[in-house]
């Protein structure tokens, strides 16, 4: 007999959307890179399921081709991720799919879940279920017709909506996913060394609670060290050459990061990759196995050259550990991409001034300036909604689009103006755009560095 087929999609959008599970945004310079919620389901599920997946991103469809799409009979449901940026869009194409298939099982996975989600079953009749955790089983017991609670999700019954427990293990595996459903040959990421690329996820959550930041929210576990060597083996086999290890913070624990740093040399993958990272978190040891099995670039929350703001919203460093940490990241060679925060509650000329003169002063591969975007689960947005900054139920934005924020200090024009200033001055450099051409190595290499330098100051 058949199984039941279940389409995970990544809905359409006008723009390069990335959902990205904990955050979502249009991306600016061309990157892009697979929902890491889609890809842990499309292994839960492959078991019992015809798993099927519509990126419509990446190749670019329409919201008519997912209608197509979710027409077919044998279909038994839609899971769908999405985001503060898409929800409206996204919310919108799932009531066209209820209307032409009021059969079908539709559930939204998404971080924001575990702060509307109930909410969003409330006010949408579109929608069957949420997840709150995406690593869990109770999304596959709820298609294969499971009574809830389930674990993980909120479920629409007849008697109203029940939502089951979350897991409080420290440690979780999921099955291997099915990167070979998904178009991984498209997917881009600028510091990429090699292509074909794709994303692998081995933690979830973050122990620390950045003001600013969702991640810590959400806790903090980690994905068994075997179960992520066997992801990594089964790209390896499929050709993939390049892995971003998309946890929001990779680097946290030694011994881990050593342990998967040791059984990637031992098993001898053909990978280069990059990862998030925590430079308070950094030492040298894990520096040192991090470059000995293929690791070239780490992405690292710089976010303020002010003391000031960084003790603010609790980002556990200094300014001085901050420039301690990249040398030693330099004399390792391992490249630095810098992510830096413009127009936080508090953020005076100065202090923006002294976050510009940060990221040129340091040997940084690139640098991204996004402008304080108050997310849901964070402390930022608890303060934007206290001081009327905005209203207690918004929640569509895109961090790097315009400032929604106007916390009385800069004005919102203001910050837009210091954060286009910040990307001049950083990227146009002469010293800059000489190393960044003397490291082109081949055509497609020019191509990627002139798309994404021109993205990079599209409006
Ligand atoms: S360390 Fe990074 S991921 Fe963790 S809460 Fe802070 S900004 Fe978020």
């Amino acid at each position: 007999m058949s199984k039941p087929a279940v389409l995970l999609l990544n809905p359409p959008g006008d723009k390069l959307y990335i959902r990205d599970y904990y955050c979502s945004f249009s991306s600016k310079a061309s990157y892009y890179w697979p929902p890491q919620d889609l890809l842990a389901l499309s292994g839960l599920l492959d078991a019992d399921f015809d798993v099927r997946v519509l990126d419509a991103i990446i190749p670019k469809r329409t919201p008519e081709d997912v209608l197509a799409a979710a027409a077919d009979p044998a279909l038994r449901a839609v899971v769908f991720t999405t985001g503060t940026a898409t929800l409206k869009g996204d919310l919108a194409l799932m009531d066209k799919i209820r209307a032409a298939r009021p059969d079908l099982k539709i559930a939204a996975s998404a971080g924001i879940m575990k702060f509307i989600g109930r909410e969003l079953l409330d006010r949408n009749v579109a929608l069957d279920a949420v997840l709150l955790d995406f690593s869990d089983s109770g999304l596959a017991a709820w298609l294969a017709g499971t009574e809830p609670p389930l674990r993980g999700m909120i479920i629409r019954t007849p008697a109203g909506l029940v939502e089951g427990p979350l897991s409080t293990a420290r440690e979780f595996s999921y099955p291997v996913p099915r990167h070979d459903l998904f178009p991984f040959r498209r997917y881009r990421l600028p510091i990429a060394r090699r292509f074909p690329f794709t994303v692998v996820v081995t933690s979830l959550g973050c122990p620390y609670h950045c003001g600013f930041c969702t991640a810590g929210a959400f806790g903090y576990k980690v994905r068994a060290v075997d179960n992520v060597l066997e992801e990594l083996k089964a790209l390896t086999a499929l050709g993939v050459r390049e892995i971003l290890f998309q946890d929001p913070t990779f680097t946290i624990a030694t011994k881990r990061v050593v342990e998967i740093c040791r059984g990637i040399i031992e098993a001898g993958l053909d990978l280069s990759w990059s990862c998030n990272a925590d430079l308070h978190a950094l030492d040298e040891d894990k520096m040192a196995w991090m470059k000995k099995a293929g690791c070239h670039t780490v992405s690292v929350g710089i976010e303020s050259g002010s003391d000031e703001m960084l003790t603010k919203y609790s980002k556990p460093i200094t300014v001085d550990e901050i420039r301690a940490k990249a040398a030693r990241l330099n004399a390792h060679k391992i490249k630095i991409l810098g992510y830096f925060i413009l127009g936080l509650p508090g953020e005076t000329r100065e202090s923006a001034e002294a976050t510009i003169a940060l990221a040129r002063s340091l040997k940084l591969d690139i640098a991204s300036f996004s402008v304080a975007t108050p997310d849901l689960g964070t402390r930022l947005r608890e303060e934007a909604v206290a001081k009327g900054w905005i209203p207690a139920g918004a929640s569509f934005w895109d961090s790097s689009e315009f400032p929604v924020l106007e916390t009385g200090g800069l004005g919102k024009e203001e910050i837009w103006a210091l954060r286009q200033k910040a990307m001049r001055s950083f990227y146009l450099r002469p010293l800059y755009i000489a190393r960044k051409l003397w490291e082109v190595r081949s055509l497609r290499g020019l191509q990627i560095l002139a798309s994404n330098a021109l993205s990079l100051f599209r409006k």
